[in-house]
């Protein structure tokens, strides 16, 4: 059993919706196998907005979000062995998982069977509140640590930890690479992350967007083509290209529209996670034997895989550095889709 010993100060959103406002919170001492991490950084997901807003339900307040933080080790508990003082780390969308089902055995640890514990909104093995990456310091199970290379700065580090990932787990596992058609829906701070990894993986790459109004810059992230969704023509021209689309759109699509879009045996991945249901048509995959499936995060061995991957190319996110008290209005900005690519939260502002 470990005890809260320190408080440090955050950003919590004190009920479902309320404006984010700065708090201290507890963290648990440093057990055997834990680190402490000085966060530097933490990217701001569109998931953290759903939570906060209490989205998806169940929400615990207050609630202090993100999960895409990077930081240095401070101290290390008498049994970690992967990680000294001064490393920089990173820690993503969970901090701990059963560790004995099947998927947690195979480094599937997303898929735990039981559950995963979430970095934040979530009850950790003792029923206390997790709290996130919106803050000073975070204490966390070097085994749901991963390593952050030299290559990468952390400040672009940090949105890998969930942005990154959630794009290269199924690009990976839908073998995106040469000679593959790879359309990516929404050029948000997922989005943009599934243009870099798609083209550094070797895949021919498509921005399907709702208008044009960032087609240089997707064209300069390393997309071949971009086309704008609010555009009937497009979905004519386009039908039956290709062979993989990773939907991260945050509100709910007309599905039929994009599967059509789809080669036989093509797959459309949706990774977006809107707050509400959408309809299918179940035509528009039984015809061109097509699939339409799911994606969360990845585990931890993928994360460091990803950012090994990231680090070997030469590419973080793209980011614009916000201090703590810009967070509120950054939020609407990403609800109206004005981000350019994320919002890193500089945590040395809290
Ligand atoms: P984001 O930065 O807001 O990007 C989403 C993009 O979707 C927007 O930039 C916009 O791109 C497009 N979009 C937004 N509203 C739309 C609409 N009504 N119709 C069509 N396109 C629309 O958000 P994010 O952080 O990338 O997250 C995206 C979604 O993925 C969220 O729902 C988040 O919760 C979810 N998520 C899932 C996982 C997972 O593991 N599966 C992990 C992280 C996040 P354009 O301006 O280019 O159209
Ligand atoms: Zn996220
Ligand atoms: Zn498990």
């Amino acid at each position: 059993m470990t005890t809260n010993v320190s408080s440090v100060p955050a950003y919590a959103a004190p009920a479902a919706g309320a404006p984010l406002e700065r708090t201290t919170i507890p963290r648990r001492a440093v057990g055997e196998h834990d680190v402490l991490i000085e966060i530097k950084y933490a990217g701001i997901c569109h998931s953290d907005i759903h939570q906060a807003r209490d989205g998806w339900g169940q929400g615990i307040y207050p609630m202090v979000p993100g999960h895409e933080i990077a930081g240095v080790v401070t101290e290390v508990g008498p049994g970690v062995t992967r990680f000294v003082v001064g490393d920089r780390v990173g820690v993503g969308c969970f901090v701990d998982s059963c560790r004995e089902c099947e998927y947690c055995r195979q480094g599937l640890e997303q898929y735990c069977t039981r559950g995963g514990t979430g970095t934040y909104n979530a009850l950790d093995k003792n029923g206390e509140p997790t709290y996130g990456g919106y803050s000073t310091h975070i204490v966390v199970d070097e085994n749901y640590t991963v390593r952050i290379p030299e290559a990468l700065s952390l400040d672009e580090a940090a949105p890998l930890l969930c942005a990154g990932i959630t794009l290269y787990s199924p690009l990976r596992h839908w073998n995106a690479g040469p000679g593959k058609k790879v359309a990516i829906v929404g050029l948000g701070g997922l989005g943009h992350m599934g243009v870099k990894i798609a083209y550094a993986l070797g895949a021919e790459v498509t921005v399907l967007s709702q208008t044009l109004r960032k087609k240089d810059d997707g064209l300069a992230l390393g997309a071949d083509h971009y086309y704008a969704t609010s555009d009937d023509a497009t979905f004519e021209a386009l039908a039956g290209t290709f062979d993989l689309i990773v939907s991260t759109v945050s509100a709910p699509l007309p599905f039929d529209k994009y599967m059509s879009l789809l080669k036989t045996d093509g797959a459309l991945v949706n990774v977006g996670a809107p707050e509400e249901p959408v309809s299918l048509n179940l035509f528009s995959v039984i015809g061109g034997r097509k699939t339409l499936a799911g994606s969360m995060i990845g585990g931890i061995r993928e994360t460091q895989e990803m950012l090994d991957f990231c680090a070997e190319h030469g590419f973080g996110a793209e980011i614009e550095l916000i201090r703590a008290d810009q967070i509120n209005e950054a939020y609407e900005r990403v609800l109206a889709s004005d981000v350019r690519y994320r919002f890193v939260i500089d945590t040395a502002t809290i």
